[in-house]
């Protein structure tokens, strides 16, 4: 079956809910969970057991969520976590090690970036940036021996978009795990099926779809028996857990790497409001898909002069190719405007009646941020500009409102400058 609107609106709500008893998820908050003997305490520990052994490295309502998602990604399980940035420091701090290197792909989210650039090598990790476009550096990294490559679906705010396929083509032939940020493109990219190896995602945003809960969730890919590349030399500290545990290795690793002493874990009542935002998710996203789209047709046409629309949908936009082959259904709830000063900007943004200013993304209601004096206002200069942060962009995230009323809103505050 293709995996279209329709079916996802049959596979969550017909995951999310339970055919007998209670109907909707039920909610466990209990942090602690008696075991029957200590033959049992024993085998739970071992992993051997499959029962709840206490509420930091899991519980059972957010294994419900992480089955839905697995189903969701067509991955082979899932860990739920506190927050994205739980789930990204979750596979980073399981899967690397001082020495390591990294490289990132096109623009980041303000926590990712910060996380790499400043956490980690405070760690001794490196990194390395590169375009999305850029496949000859892309490779040049790749055989120098790095041990993640890291990307997001969609470059937020930068909006390019990356040829999932083919970078991880690449991550295979030199034998790199690859992690893709799917955060703004739920439902609209597989990266899993694309050749990824781990998918994360703030689920704060469009998946809970309500500003409710903070949330975030990673998904794995199978470990195959035989040549896998979590058997390659550079993965040898992880070949204790890969030959014990085998195709689901991926879970244990950042079980007993990062959660366990960590603690980024999902808690449960979080987990029950975020799959209430799953049973809706389809129809949400083929909404905000459809307006963004919209809203971006308008405003290129009715805009002033200085003001300007950036969205993969129009033929402007440097991706638009790539948006046209491979983002069939739409690439999620963003699209930028550029004023050109921060002046201008914030006029703009003062002006809106009924778009709110706030720094979430992906929510039923339509939200704008100025980026550089908020999320980007510790950033010099020149990363800015290499994360695609112009003085006068605004981010603009779409939500279920009547798209012409949106534009409109955009075009009387735009015509206040
Ligand atoms: C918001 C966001 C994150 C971080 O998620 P939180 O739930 O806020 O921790 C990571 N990546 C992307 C692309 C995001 O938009």
């Amino acid at each position: 079956m293709t995996k279209d609107f329709n079916y996802f609106n049959t596979l969550l709500v017909q995951s999310v809910g339970s055919k007998t008893g209670p109907i909707a998820p039920t909610i466990i908050p209990s942090a602690a969970y008696g075991y029957a003997d200590a033959q049992e305490a024993e085998g739970i520990f071992a992993g051997e057991v499959n029962l709840p052994l206490y509420a930091r490295v899991g519980n059972p309502t957010n294994a419900k969520l992480e089955s839905i998602v697995a189903k969701m990604e067509g991955g082979v399980g899932a860990i739920a976590t506190a927050s994205g940035m739980g789930a990204i420091s979750m596979v980073t701090t399981a899967f690397l090690k001082a020495g390591d290197e990294v490289l990132c792909i096109g623009g980041f989210f303000g926590g990712t970036y910060t996380l790499i650039n400043e956490t980690m090598r405070r760690f001794g990790i490196g990194n390395s940036f590169c375009e999305v476009d850029d496949f000859l550096q892309i490779e040049e990294t790749l055989k120098l021996g790095i041990k993640m490559v890291i990307m997001e679906s969609v470059g937020n705010p930068s909006l390019r978009l990356p040829d999932i396929k083919r970078i991880a083509e690449l991550c295979n032939t030199y034998e790199t795990l690859l992690m893709v940020d799917n955060t703004a493109t739920p439902l609209l990219m597989q990266p899993l099926a694309l050749g990824a190896d781990i998918v994360v995602h703030s689920s704060t945003k469009n998946m809970s779809g309500h500003s409710a809960s903070l949330g975030g969730v990673a998904v794995f890919r199978a470990v195959q028996e035989e040549s896998d590349k979590l058997h390659h030399k550079k993965y040898a500290d992880l070949h204790k857990i890969v030959n014990k545990m085998g195709k689901k290795a991926f879970i244990p690793i950042c079980k007993k790497r990062a959660i366990r002493d960590m603690g980024m874990t999902a808690n449960a009542f979080g987990a029950f409001l975020t799959m209430l935002g799953l049973e809706t998710l389809a129809l949400r996203m083929e909404r905000v898909n459809d307006s963004v789209a919209k809203i971006a047709k308008i405003l290129d046409e009715k805009l002033p002069d200085g003001v300007s629309v950036n969205h993969p949908s129009l033929t402007s936009s440097m991706d638009h190719e790539r948006y046209m082959k491979d983002y069939a259904q739409g690439c999620g709830p963003l699209l930028t405007l550029d004023c050109g000063t921060k002046e201008k900007a914030f006029t703009l943004l003062n002006a809106l009646q009924m778009v709110i200013q706030t720094a979430n993304i992906g929510d039923n209601r339509t939200l704008a941020l100025h980026m550089a004096s908020t999320i980007y206002s510790d950033f010099d200069e020149e990363t800015r500009k290499s994360l695609g942060v112009h003085e006068g962009l605004i981010r603009v995230s779409i939500g279920l409102e009547d798209p012409e009323v949106i534009a409109e809103d955009f075009l009387q505050a735009a015509a206040a400058l």
